[in-house]
């Protein structure tokens, strides 16, 4: 078999496509939570609507080049709040894929400087004020979406609460970090009152508790970031794959999810790594519109598939509209993209 549908990248940041090469960080971070300080919160905050512009149109063509589809998007650029996800979702509109937005809502630029964990009962920051505005104006519009948190720890109750309310009121989820790093294994003392069936919980690495939701799965991030193993194997919830900004090229992520969970289990087979990425396609079944036809016979089965480096797709179709023929894109111009995308990682990092 040579087909498949389009594949899903379920947690994405596109804002992040243009971190690679980006100046040292001032110091060398020590955990989690330092590289959050010293790498992640310095670009994001960085950004403009321009940069986030390029920066997802690159992520996106990556993603389509790759047979990836759809992207579940989590954004955030606190100097460039209003109107940085249509910034995000017209790059996808050029590229041609699905995107379903959400933009990460945070108390932890607070007065005046940052935080890198929130009191509870912390009121309400203005820039969670403006996330969950960019959030409600998108939902608005029609466009399907979610209301994304960066995680419980750095916002306070009523913001959690308000994000949560937010996405009830829209009909679609809370797209939220659960737990990436030992600091946030209790987040579920604080989500449980909240959380919903149709919630993602990212990462889910040492939470402590089960919450309702699909867990997303983020193997290399987590190897990246040294916070450990998820085990999502042993999770009850529905479990997907995502690559937590580090490009979208799902298949390689379910070779690496396979070669985690074999690490940890030598009893385990590539059919568990290969239904996390399937089940993808609960959360975006439009994809089962698409078609990626690939360079390989043996798309049926994860055995070929986890020993098999290399395989591309040659034709992506998206709701009947051929996007890539031979390898190469037939609606954008790939090499103005990487131009305009270099030029703007130039700015980006001249900045930092
Ligand atoms: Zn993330």
């Amino acid at each position: 078999m040579r087909e498949t549908n389009g594949l899903v990248c379920a947690h994405h940041h596109l804002y992040s496509t243009l971190a690679r090469g980006m100046p040292a960080p001032p110091r060398t971070p020590t955990s989690f939570i330092e590289v959050l300080q010293q790498v992640w919160w310095r670009l994001d905050d960085a950004l403009d609507l321009d940069l986030i512009h390029w920066s997802a149109a690159l992520g996106a063509a990556e993603a389509l080049l790759a047979g990836t589809t759809a992207v579940i998007d989590h954004h955030e650029s606190p100097s460039a709040i209003e109107g940085s996800l249509d910034a995000v979702t017209t790059a996808c509109d050029m590229v041609g894929i699905r995107c379903i937005p959400s933009y990460g809502v945070t108390d932890r630029w607070a007065a005046g400087g940052i935080t890198s964990r929130v009191d509870p009962t912390t009121p309400m920051t203005e820039g969670a004020r403006r996330g969950l505005a960019e959030n409600e104006r998108f939902l608005a519009s029609g466009r399907r979406a979610m209301v994304g948190v960066h995680a419980s720890f750095t916002c306070g109750d009523e913001t959690l609460a308000a994000a949560a309310d937010l996405a009830a009121r829209y009909g679609t989820g809370v797209h939220i970090h659960v737990a990436e790093g030992p600091d946030d294994a209790h987040a579920h003392v604080r989500l449980a009152p909240l959380a919903r069936p149709d919630w993602l919980l990212v990462h889910a690495v040492h939470l402590v508790s089960n919450l309702p939701g699909t867990i997303v799965h983020n193997p290399r991030s987590n190897m990246n970031n040294a916070v450990g193993y998820a085990r999502p194997a042993a999770r009850q919830n529905r479990v997907v794959l995502g690559t937590d900004g580090i490009g979208a090229d799902m298949l390689d992520e379910a070779r690496l999810a396979y070669a985690r969970h074999r690490e940890d289990d030598l009893s385990a087979t590539p059919e568990t790594a290969w239904s996390w990425l399937s089940n993808g396609e609960d959360l975006v079944p439009e994809v089962r519109n698409d078609r990626v036809v690939w360079n390989y016979d043996h798309l049926e089965s994860p055995w070929h598939l986890a020993f098999t480096p290399g395989v591309r797709p040659l034709e992506v179709w998206v709701d009947g509209t051929q996007l890539i023929a031979e390898g190469r894109p037939l609606h954008f111009d790939l090499e103005e993209v990487r131009a305009k995308s270099a030029e703007a990682a130039t700015r980006l990092h001249a900045r930092l």
